[in-house]
């Protein structure tokens, strides 16, 4: 069986002739201001702007067409590792836009906004038991917001025991932000190697950690996918030398429900919210990154948190002497937090743990059946995702650069590709943990015929990609110096 490529929609633009028009408005039935007088002369249009004329049937075609080159979860599978699309129900989109919601004002006394205050305090309590913390703040806006802040505070810890600790350990297999994170905290990020299983290498662990080792940063499972066997015993080693551990629980979906960052041996834990809990991501934001902490960091936990009276009312508890400070206006990404809070409810403990346990599911059925025709660095049973080599197709002349172009021609977004950097022409492949055997296997066999192309038919794959509205871009520059006016077209 062969499968079909899917054609991009044809353009339309620049459609416009004069005295077409799309709507009619009414006469107008009040008196009409004289402009002089109100805005500057010289502000005054001369002539009237000059706007496509066009007929209300040709502007929606328009739009919709533009809308169709764009590439979202509701347009096919997006199987985008280490950031993967997770499910993002739609219900919940409809929850944060109820009128009691969306209308709120981070202003409102106190007594106005229990409900809110209400469901904020119980999301900190869920977080933590998801996460095996003791307490939780929602400020951070991100993921990135909140390693910053964990390091923060892990930096205040130290500061409160008079040392002053200058390095955080990231394996070479990190998220960049883990790095960056650290050094706009303050300190120097120091890089641990894997070892050849693509796990932290505890030989280099032991001689990196020292009495300047503020914190190790990790993921748990890494974002090669797979899962730290150690954990206990690295969590040991820096813990002896009076470093902390700083969880990335950036992705969630492999562990929810089955372990906790808490039981590992982790002190400071982030989420990110717009991944693994209902909210889209990409585009910039919003998001949340709420971060978790054992009992002895919670002094240090940013303010306000969420808190409640013998009475049963809530506050925001202002009164946190050791606390960093605030570290976002108002309380966090409301609406991110209430389509969390959605999520977690909706799902259950149990519903959580089938998330983990589909998300695996599904990665490690994609692998086994890639693993026919692409070279995988780390024959083993993943969690949420896996990483493959393009290396056996590079012999032929074709990357994994021009094999994610390929994949366009047949409707799919690419996994995330050259990343980790310490696999050759690495494809990193997150499947959602939602969708159906049947889309796997249509993107399995699309891999595979892509992979027999690589061999017998090279050209159609450097060609590609060949249905989109516009083909091979320099992508370096089309973020730094983006055409947005269509009228080349
Ligand atoms: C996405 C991601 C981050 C960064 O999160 P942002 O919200 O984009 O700042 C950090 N670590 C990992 C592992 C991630 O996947």
């Amino acid at each position: 069986m062969t499968i079909e490529e899917q054609p991009a929609p044809p353009l339309i633009f620049d459609r416009s002739r004069t005295g077409r028009i799309a709507c009619s408005l009414p006469a107008c039935d009040v008196p009409e201001l004289p402009l002089e007088g109100c805005i500057p002369p010289s502000l005054l249009r001369k002539a009237p702007a000059a706007l496509p004329e066009l007929y209300e049937v040709d502007v929606i075609r328009h739009y919709t067409a533009l809308s169709r080159r764009n590439f979202g979860v509701d347009n096919g599978f997006y199987p985008l590792g280490s950031c993967t699309m997770k499910y993002n129900p739609k219900l919940h989109e409809d929850i944060a836009r109820l009128p009691g919601i969306a209308s709120l004002h981070p202003y409102q006394p106190e007594s106005t906004v229990q409900g809110a205050l209400e469901l904020l305090h119980t999301l900190q309590s869920d977080l933590a038991a998801i996460t095996g913390m003791d307490a939780v703040s929602l400020q951070p806006a991100a993921g990135a917001h909140g390693e910053w802040t964990g390091l923060r505070m892990i930096r205040a810890y130290h500061e409160s025991r008079g040392e002053q600790r200058k390095q955080v350990l990231v394996p070479d297999s990190s998220h960049g932000t883990n790095p960056a994170s650290a050094s706009a905290a303050g300190y120097t990020a120091v890089t641990l190697k894997s070892d050849t299983r693509g796990l932290v290498d505890l030989d280099a662990l032991r001689a990196a950690v020292g009495p300047d080792t503020a914190a190790l940063m990790l993921t748990n499972p890494n974002t090669l996918g797979l899962f730290e066997e150690q954990i206990i015993e690295i969590a040991d080693i820096v813990h002896q030398a009076g470093g902390l551990l700083y969880y990335d629980g950036a992705n969630a979906n492999a562990i929810m429900g089955i372990t906790r960052p808490g039981d590992m041996g982790f002190d400071v834990v982030h989420l990110n919210l717009h991944k693994t809990m209902s909210t889209p991501h990409g585009g910039g934001g919003p998001g949340a990154g709420p971060v978790g902490v054992k009992r002895f960091l919670e002094p240090f936990l940013p303010k306000p948190l969420i808190a409640s009276r013998p009475d049963g009312t809530y506050f925001y508890d202002y009164d946190r002497p050791l606390s960093i400070g605030r570290v976002k206006p108002y309380h966090g990404n409301f609406g991110i937090l209430v389509r969390a809070y959605a999520y977690i409810r909706s799902y259950g403990a149990e519903g959580l743990r089938r998330v983990s346990e589909c998300a695996v599911l599904n990665a490690n059925y994609m692998r086994s059946r890639l693993s026919a025709a692409f070279e995988m660095p780390f024959p083993r049973i993943c969690k949420h995702e896996f990483v493959l080599s393009g290396s056996r197709q590079k012999a032929y002349g074709v990357r994994t650069f021009d094999m994610a172009k390929r994949l366009l021609d047949f409707g799919f977004h690419p996994p995330t590709v050259y990343f980790p950097l310490i696999v050759e022409e690495s494809m990193m492949i997150e499947p959602t943990e939602t969708e159906s055997k049947e889309t796997l296997d249509r993107f399995i066999d699309t891999m595979l015929q892509i992979a027999w192309e690589a061999e017998h038919a090279p050209e159609k794959i450097l060609q590609a990609p060949a249905g989109t509205a516009v083909s091979r871009l320099d992508e370096t520059l089309a973020a730094r110096r983006p055409i947005l006016n269509c009228s080349c077209e």
